[in-house]
């Protein structure tokens, strides 16, 4: 047995040997690229290393390669010969063993301020084969610069367990503000690195950070991270934002304006430190950073991630009702205005997402968007299984089931476990809602659905004359086409001086005595002789009237509604536990900090 043991012991100190990756990034003020280095040990063999293609959470290849320019090595100090390989692979050829320094420029496009925001896949690269081994993460920085992200401090520079949780962990680098608070034993930074950063009510931001953190650690039971950074560049904008999302930490565009659309983005963000991030399906991690991963399951790490982040906003009383509903009618109209969701399911959106943009991805969905159509797909999910249980279980549950199957770093779920816990917890019923809404295209019951917790979703078309183009009537009392068309035969801010014959009159007013008369010309099937003024020149056209429609949606509350169908609302609205009584504010309709 000797023999063996010795083996065994060889093996132990060759695995000691090839442990870990060493990264050394250098950012210099005013340069275009930054010089990064990568300390690999090496038993002489050759050794490719390569860029990803692709960035978990958007699901698109960006051809990081095109930006990745003088690659070199050293072994044991001395040049070896590096050969591309393919677009994303360099080969070091074999030699001494001992440390390879590999060296590579990293073009930034432009030229770097006194702030970056570096994410991993696009700027590190990995060493084929080797992922799992551990990270660490240093900086040259100038004089005065420092940097932040989700990865565990180690000395002057940063760990990670392995290449995957590395470059999940986006570092902002600088000189840049930072917010700093502690809530349920995690220190939460929230760092600024881009944007004009005094246009932002900083308390604002810190206050909703915070009650993010603590409406979701009190929906899952508990925060999976040790720490989180929040990466926001400032947009100057009233609402909206951009996101993605990292294992502990996020990047978002943050509208300066902090509208709710800016808070569901956050809470969006942040939900997915769980849902895709830790509760994923098996093809999201480990992954091959070369090609698209190939996940069915999109709709719901993505869609039910949305439909999550604005119901929990809901409950715990950072959204109105009416703001809830709104947020469903917007998803609803977005997923029925597009025809393709009669050809593909919300599992093939998510599944061929690959094949959108002519084989490159679209981080959207192919042929249907997996956002909305993934968001109503769990609203409707979501009632199905309160109806089917009497209020026992809802999409909660089946979240924090998948939760108790995938914490803890076990692997991902299978993707027919979504399907089979529903079933386990609503019977058969549930699996019938699971083929017909998730795995086949067609109309989303909504009307149905909504009406087993009470409420009526209407729908009322409306006509009106359609000139081709927008009008409007202004305060100043002109009228003026708001929009002009694409082919430039109407231009924003034409203005309408006469119709068929009928001047606007003398002073520059339409009076209303006037526009009375030319709405009653401007029916559907008319044809008008307009002349127009545009600067100096008056332009005569003729247009003709078609019959336009809108349509106007509305929840409404049925009044006539059953004791059993009210209990389920106001399931679905406190959820299973403090929802509805968040214990940072009073009760009632909240309001938006509006002042800067
Ligand atoms: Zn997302």
């Amino acid at each position: 047995m000797r023999l063996g043991l010795t083996s065994t012991l060889v093996l132990a100190l060759a695995a000691v040997g090839f442990c870990r990756v060493d990264y050394r990034v250098k950012v210099v003020e005013g340069a275009t690229a930054i010089d990064v280095e990568m300390v690999i040990p090496s038993d002489g063999k050759p050794v490719v290393v390569q860029i990803p293609n692709w960035a978990p959470g958007s699901y698109r290849l960006v051809e990081s390669f095109k930006s990745v320019n003088e690659v070199t090595a050293l072994r044991a100090s001395r040049k070896v010969v590096v050969n591309r390989l393919d677009d994303n692979s360099w080969e070091v050829s074999g030699g001494m063993s001992g440390d390879i320094v590999l060296r590579y420029q990293r073009a930034m496009g432009s030229a770097i301020g006194n702030r970056l925001h570096m994410t991993g896949p696009a700027n590190l690269m990995y060493v084929k084969g080797r992922v799992k081994e551990d990270c660490t993460l240093k900086f040259d920085l100038p004089a005065g610069w420092r940097s932040t992200c989700g990865l565990e401090v180690k000395g002057d520079g940063y760990v990670a367990p392995d290449y995957d949780v590395l470059i999940d962990n986006p570092v902002t680098i600088g000189i840049f503000e930072s917010d700093f608070y502690e809530l349920k034993g995690v220190k939460h930074e929230i760092a600024y690195y881009g944007g004009d950063v005094s246009q932002v009510n900083r308390a604002a931001v810190i206050d909703y950070c915070k009650k993010i953190t603590l409406l979701q650690d009190d929906f899952w039971s508990g925060l999976p991270f040790k720490k989180y950074v929040w990466h926001f560049t400032v947009m100057n904008a009233a609402d909206g934002g951009w996101g993605l999302e990292h294992l502990s930490s996020t990047t978002i565009g943050l509208a300066s304006g902090l509208g709710q659309g800016t808070v569901g983005v956050m809470n969006h963000e942040y939900f997915h430190a769980w849902n895709v991030k830790r509760i994923r399906s098996k093809a999201l991690g480990p992954f091959d950073y070369l090609v698209l991963p190939k996940t069915g399951a999109l709709w719901m790490l993505e869609g039910v991630t949305d439909y999550y982040a604005h119901l929990l906003l809901y409950r715990y009383q950072v959204y109105n009702e009416d703001y809830m509903k709104s947020r469903i009618i917007r998803n609803v109209r977005t997923t029925r205005a597009n025809a393709e969701r009669m050809n593909v399911s919300p599992y093939d959106s998510s599944y061929r997402v690959g094949e959108a943009a002519n084989g490159r991805g679209n981080s959207a969905g192919f042929g249907v968007n997996y956002y909305n159509t993934g968001w109503v797909v769990g609203l409707c999910l979501d009632i199905e299984l309160r109806d089917a249980t009497n209020g026992k279980y809802s999409f909660d549950d089946v979240l924090y089931q998948l939760w108790e199957e995938c914490k803890d770093d076990q692997s991902g779920f299978e993707e027919h476990r979504i399907r089979e816990i529903m079933v386990e917890m609503g019977g058969e019923r549930m699996g019938v809602a699971y083929d017909t809404w998730v795995m086949k295209p067609g109309e989303l019951p909504v009307e149905k659905q909504l009406e087993k917790i009470g409420y009526r979703f209407i729908e009322t078309e409306t006509t009106f004359a359609d000139l081709g183009f927008p009008v409007s009537w202004g305060t100043d009392g002109r009228l003026v086409v708001s929009r002009g068309t694409r082919d430039q035969e109407w231009r924003t801010n034409d203005e309408i001086v006469e119709v068929n014959g009928m001047a606007k009159g003398a002073d520059a007013h339409v009076t209303e005595h006037v526009w009375e008369d030319w709405r009653e010309m401007m029916k559907p099937g008319a044809t008008l002789k307009l002349k127009v003024k545009r600067g100096d020149e008056i332009l005569e056209r003729t247009v003709a009237v078609k019959e336009g429609k809108t349509v106007d949606t509305l929840i409404e509350e049925m009044k006539d509604a059953s004791a059993r169908v009210k209990a389920l609302r106001e399931g679905w609205f406190r959820g299973p536990k403090n929802g509805g009584s968040p214990w940072w504010f009073p009760r009632g309709r909240l309001l938006f900090v509006a002042d800067k």
